[in-house]
């Protein structure tokens, strides 16, 4: 009998963590026991890793600003997979992070040839009001890429640090490519940054969260990060074995590392070029005076930036889910009996006959259908527990899970829909 101890276990969750152990990705576990009531995407490890989250979480049970970003290109239609990353902002937002929305549109006109107004219709018509509608609240920030001057202004600055070199590995860049393509995948490291600028408050821990495919971006953007900043603080140790920290810029003029120098307490020493702390007992205070010193000469300081990771669903008719294939995913505007309809048609984990799955049991981990109970259809963790228990011990049948899910998935969607109604007459709200 296939039975498994851990319900939230998937094969696909052991492949990317072998694959982000190479490049240096938290597992998401350790930091789970220091998460006050956890997000239902996180307590069932659909979200696995992070990179510096731990900044967050510090942030955020220090009550210190942190903010949370993610954008959204406006193509094709909003579905349940754009539904899990908007939960996660507004999870965040209601932590107290201040939230950044943003819409792709310089990406959606650049890559897919989309049409301005287009752009604007889809990214208001389609995510916004959803947003909105899954509890966004206005004190956050929504935005198209085309008209935040902020945005603009420091992906310009931000590709005078890239090459075309790095940019091509990451996104598979050609001779072909046109330039605004390039401009449009830099300009997503300027959303993740900018919630940073002076105008947004300065320095804090931002998380973006991101699909598990999306880390090379994130180690493009955090590297661009720590280039733009002025300084660079690198810890070291003498030759007595002594602790200190290196603050180096080649571009600094003079008179920060002076300013540095009287300001930070105790023992520290001055050269050409840069200036070395010994005994700074307080990391993140020594980082804060950098910080501020930094932006008073109007260079930039930069956290990079944190993410989550998390895994797919897998799309209805097994395989991988695919906005172009309207019967692999559920759109948040389908029809409530077709959506449940699509329900009814999707794959399971289940076995050729009744008589198997008795024998053998089902695989929820092969599953779509538990998939969605898992992700979006089922807040009881005990509840989907039983499932899980049932089905790997061939006590429960495929069509009790259908029916479920179905009848869940039509009451979400209309509701939904109900709710983007009362949305859309709050658009005013929310500064577009
Ligand atoms: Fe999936 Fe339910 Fe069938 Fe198990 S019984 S394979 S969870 S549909």
């Amino acid at each position: 009998m296939n039975v498994k101890i851990d319900p939230w276990s998937s094969t696909n969750i052991v492949d990317y963590s072998k694959l982000f152990e190479e490049f240096g990705i938290m597992p998401f576990d350790d930091l789970y026991p220091r998460i006050d009531n956890p997000h239902r995407l996180m307590r069932r490890k659909v979200i696995f890793g992070h990179r510096s989250y731990e900044y967050v979480l510090d942030a955020m049970q220090n009550k210190e600003p942190f903010a949370v970003m993610s954008g959204f290109m406006p193509s094709g239609h909003i579905h349940l997979g754009h539904k899990m990353v908007m939960e996660e902002i507004i999870w965040h937002q209601q932590k107290g992070a201040d939230a950044f929305v943003g819409i792709a549109d310089r990406e959606a006109h650049s890559v897919r040839g989309i049409s301005w107004e287009k752009c604007r219709d889809t990214g208001i018509n389609e995510y916004i009001v959803s947003l909105i509608a899954l509890g966004f609240e206005p004190h956050g920030h929504i935005y198209f890429q085309s008209s935040s001057d902020n945005v603009k202004d420091l992906s310009f600055e931000l590709g005078s640090k890239a090459n075309f070199s790095e940019l091509s590995a990451i996104y598979g860049f050609t001779g072909e490519t046109s330039v605004s393509h390039m401009v449009s995948a830099i300009t997503q490291s300027a959303d993740i940054l900018h919630p940073q600028l002076e105008d947004h408050g300065g320095p804090k821990p931002t998380v973006i969260p991101v699909g598990a495919d999306q880390d090379p971006h994130m180690r493009l953007t955090r590297g661009l990060a720590h280039k733009m900043n002025m300084f660079k603080i690198e810890g070291r140790e003498n030759k007595d074995g002594q602790h200190y920290f290196s603050i180096r810029s080649k571009a600094a003029p003079q008179g920060a590392l002076e300013e540095l120098h009287d300001t930070i307490p105790g023992n520290t020493k001055l050269f050409e070029g840069h200036l070395d702390v010994l005994g700074a007992d307080n990391f993140e205070e020594l980082l804060r005076t950098v910080r501020d010193v930094e932006l008073r000469y109007g260079g930039y300081a930069f956290v990079p930036p944190a993410s989550t990771y998390h895994r797919f669903m897998s799309g209805l008719q097994g395989g991988k889910m695919s906005s172009s294939i309207p019967e692999s995913h559920i759109a948040l505007l389908d029809d409530p009996r077709e959506g449940a309809k699509k329900v009814k048609r999707a794959k399971t984990g289940g076995r050729i006959s009744l008589e198997e799955q008795k024998k053998l049991g089902g695989e929820p981990d092969k599953c779509s259908v538990y998939d969605l109970l898992l992700f979006h259809l089922l807040e009881d963790d005990q509840e989907l527990l039983q499932i899980h228990e049932a089905c790997v011990t061939g006590q429960r049948t495929c069509g009790s899970c259908k029916n479920l899910a179905a009848e869940r998935m039509e009451k979400f969607l209309k509701e939904h829909q109900e709710k983007r109604e009362l949305a859309r007459e709050r658009l005013d709200e929310y500064c577009l």
